[in-house]
């Protein structure tokens, strides 16, 4: 009888699987959600998923199943089942819910790059003779990828060693290494006993060392550098002031310079202590009463709470009352909030039970902790892709700031969003769900108000602090009447001075980062663009360049404008860095840090500033909105919006929706343990409703105000939408298919059909970009037919010759 398999390819290929004939000898291993290796084309192959068993022979040639690399499945049916809902919900590809669902080492491809593990000693007594070669050819070459390995070996099974060779750590893959196994460079400088204390000392000392001048050189370029700086790195000074680790040794061993090992956050194993946590509120134990009480009518349930009403404590109840059960928790966080701050604290109460999951730990770590939640471990605190893994016995899903937009996956495909996925991930293991957050997506709230989630409040800070005061300032106003000073307004600078005198922190929010957002001639009115995209290039003042934010292309600043030759450019507008350049020339005591993305690229960097803010090294922290993500400080008393008007104005019908949010949590941020804050919002046109909301800490006048509009102008939550974007590197070709797709859609779909029309930024990267809307009823039978369309309409544009050098992608519910 013949024998045939099903196998998802992690790939975005038009079928959503794949036959392949499964011979003989593999007959009784190839089960379903197995991983298998197939070839794919002349000589590819990669790692498949089995998805399904038949007899039905296709009516072309198949090829056959190479190995079986599993024993046993490694992707549950539920799992299956969850990445079929995935796919059809947003209108993927199983092969592209598999790429996003599996850590790269479980998806290994002919293109798969490996590498050497940096912590491989290189003993070879312990490899088999195919081990051994290929582990031999990749020291010498360095870099080899899984195609080439197999030429190596000389045979088609390539894979089976590779995994092997991943297994006991001789190899890795490469996309894995970007983070995990950055050197440690843990050492800052700090001046010893007693110039520490008593920095009239410094005199003499400079004196004593006039006879050395690199060493005096070293300490004058310490002194300057630690006034810019809120720490000093041993690698800093030793770059700055040009001299040789020697050098640094003997001002050491002079005991003029101490080395501090800075604090590392590495999450890995939890060797800390353990400790019950702190007593419940009564507010805590009402919400606790409420949030089972809907449980046990199998309601999510959105725990609406103020920042800083202590969401984080309910949390911990309700996760040690699955761990009793010997259940599990998904708990999750955007990327950015997933910061040492909340790992510690969970850390504290759970110790060695958590699972920290997120898109910069290392691929082998990704690997393993798969394996902990295979094998029932209990807490998983991840960030979006975090619904992927093989839970077994999922009690409870907590999407923590569920109104955050980074929930939702941009690009590639699936383009999911985590916090909606998991209701449905939920839903199949029969778990409990919390959203938690002090601003609900209107999404959220409707639900809530509806009755199909359960809402419950907590109105009061813990404590009973006060919610911050927040001041609106009227930029035209005071510009009006002399009162800004550079891009700060006088009440604002005011309480800066007064809250550094007392010793108390501040947050400055600006939604941009680089210098100067546009670069203008003053007498012709050119702006420099990016040349491969449809928008201004900001200047940045570290780099002297102009970045494109959306393609990454930098060039030189011009001297002359390129239009009509004169030396006429001016900067306008501000981003973070000259916020930050601006507030230390008028506070020049302060000091000052930025964190943004070109500060904070990665966690380690993200995890320094916080940590520096935490302890107290910096007074005035600038930042975009990675500054507003859940954090807990508890030194704040200031906190200020330079521009509000800039999110306020955004061409997008999220923008007061998410301009409520922002500023409601960079408002959070301020007086959180033992006082109230003080915020300055700066806007020019303070009198719009949201800010007057924000002001007032009117959460529930925006949700009605803003569920009035998006009602009547028929958008989310009352419609759903489906967008459609065409990409093309010719002009032309993206208008003219965008129109046949639109003119397709007027025809057939049972939807409301906007556009088409270029997208907001209508080139990115040389590609031009047009978008069609779809405005669907929200009925089960109108999305389906609408999908079902679309997935057609799809298949035929892609196949039309001419057309393949563009893409169509489906954005259901697009953020
Ligand atoms: P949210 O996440 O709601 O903004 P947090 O969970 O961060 O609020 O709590 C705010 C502050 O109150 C934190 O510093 C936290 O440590 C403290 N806190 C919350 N609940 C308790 C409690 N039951 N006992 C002591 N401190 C608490
Ligand atoms: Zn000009
Ligand atoms: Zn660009």
């Amino acid at each position: 009888m013949p024998d045939f398999a099903e196998i998802i390819l992690p790939l975005a290929l038009p079928k959503p699987t794949y036959t392949y004939m499964v011979p003989e000898p593999l007959r009784s291993a190839v089960q379903v959600g197995c991983m298998v290796v197939v070839p794919l084309g002349a000589r590819k192959h990669y790692a498949g998923i089995v998805y399904r068993r038949h007899d039905e022979a296709p009516s072309y040639p198949t090829k056959p199943i190479l190995e079986v690399l599993s024993e046993g499945p490694v992707v549950g049916l539920q799992q299956l089942s969850f990445w079929e809902w995935l796919s059809a919900y947003y209108g993927c590809s199983l092969g592209e819910v598999m790429a996003a669902a599996l850590p790269a080492q479980m998806k290994l491809s002919s293109e798969t790059e490996l590498v050497r593990h940096p912590a491989y000693e290189g003993d070879f007594s312990a490899l088999d003779a195919d081990e051994y070669l290929l582990a031999k050819a990749l020291i010498s070459r360095g870099v080899v990828s899984l195609a080439e390995a197999q030429q190596t070996l000389g045979k088609k099974n390539a894979v089976s060693v590779v995994r092997r060779l991943l297994t006991k750590g001789v190899l890795a893959v490469r996309e894995s290494l970007r983070e995990q196994y950055r050197p440690h460079k843990g050492y800052d400088i700090r001046l010893a006993e007693p110039y520490q204390s008593q920095p009239e000392q410094l005199d003499v000392l400079a004196k004593d060392l006039s006879r050395y001048p690199r060493q005096q050189g070293a300490l004058s370029t310490y002194l300057s550098l630690s006034k810019s700086h809120s720490y000093v790195s041993k690698d800093l000074l030793l770059r700055e002031a040009n001299i040789s680790p020697a050098t640094l040794k003997v001002l050491v061993a002079k005991k003029v310079f101490e080395l501090v090992e800075r604090r590392q956050s590495r999450v890995p194993i939890y060797e800390g202590e353990v400790a019950p946590p702190d007593a419940l509120s009564a507010e805590q134990q009402r919400a606790l009463g409420e949030i089972r009480g809907f449980f046990k009518q199998r309601k999510p349930v959105l725990l609406y709470g103020v920042t800083g009403s202590g969401k984080t404590r309910v949390y911990i109840e309700l996760i040690q009352q699955v761990i009793r059960s010997g259940g599990q928790v998904l708990y999750l966080l955007p990327e950015i909030a997933l910061t040492a701050q909340i790992i510690r604290r969970l850390q504290r109460v759970f110790g060695q039970d958590v699972a920290v999951y997120h898109s910069k730990i290392s691929d082998s770590q990704r690997t393993e902790i798969w394996h902990m939640a295979a094998a029932g471990c209990p807490i998983f605190l991840t960030a979006r892709s975090g619904i992927f893994l093989p839970f077994q016995n999922l009690q409870l899903v907590i999407v923590d700031e569920e109104h955050d937009p980074s929930y939702k996956q941009q690009d590639p495909a699936p383009r999911y969003h985590a916090r909606d996925s998991a209701i449905y991930l939920a839903g199949q293991y029969r778990a409990n769900v919390l959203l938690g957050t002090a601003t609900p997506s209107l999404e959220s709230w409707y639900n809530a108000q509806s009755g199909k989630y359960g809402l419950v409040p907590m109105r009061e800070r813990f404590g009973k602090i006060p919610m911050p005061d927040v001041h609106l300032v009227d930029l035209r106003r005071q510009h009006q009447q002399r009162q800004m000073y550079g891009l700060f307004s006088a009440p604002l600078l005011e309480a800066l001075q007064q809250a550094l005198k007392r010793g108390e922190q501040a947050l400055l929010f600006q939604n941009r980062r680089g210098y100067s957002p546009i670069l203008q001639c003053r007498s012709c009115g050119w702006t420099a663009e990016c040349r491969h995209c449809d928008v201004s290039s900001t200047y940045h003042k570290h780099s002297d360049l102009l970045h494109c934010h959306y393609c990454g292309y930098t060039e030189k600043v011009p001297s002359l404008c390129p239009v009509c030759r004169q030396a006429n450019l001016a900067l306008l507008g501000a981003g973070t860095e000259k916020v930050e350049d601006e507030i230390k020339i008028y506070l020049p005591q302060a000091r000052v840090a930025r964190l943004d993305l070109d500060t904070a690229g990665s966690k380690q960097r993200l995890n320094d500033i916080l940590c520096a803010f935490e302890e107290r090294r910096i007074d005035i922290l600038v930042g975009t909105q990675m500054i507003t993500k859940g954090l807990d400080f508890d030194n704040v008393s200031v906190v200020g919006v330079l521009n509000a008007d800039a999110i306020a104005h955004f061409p997008d019908f999220r923008a007061s929706e998410r301009t409520f949010q922002l500023l409601t949590q960079v408002a959070g941020r301020a007086g959180r343990k033992h006082k109230s804050g003080t915020v300055f919002v700066q806007a020019w046109n303070p009198t719009h409703p949201v800010f007057q909301e924000v002001a007032r800490g009117n959460f529930e006048t925006h949700a009605q105000r803003e569920l009035l509009e998006r009602r009547q102008f028929r958008y989310p939550p009352f419609v759903r939408l489906i967008r459609i974007r065409v990409r093309h590197p010719e002009e032309n070709s993206a208008r003219l298919v965008a129109h046949t797709a639109a003119e397709h859609l007027r025809q057939h779909a049972l939807a409301q059909v906007v556009g088409p029309a270029p997208a907001l930024i209508s080139r990115i990267g040389g590609y031009f970009l047009w978008e069609i809307l779809l405005k669907v009823e929200k009925s089960a039978t109108a999305l389906h037919a609408t999908k079902e369309h679309l997935r057609r309409l799809l298949a035929q544009l892609v196949n039309e010759p001419g057309k393949n050098k563009g893409r169509l992608a489906i954005d259901v519910d697009p953020y």
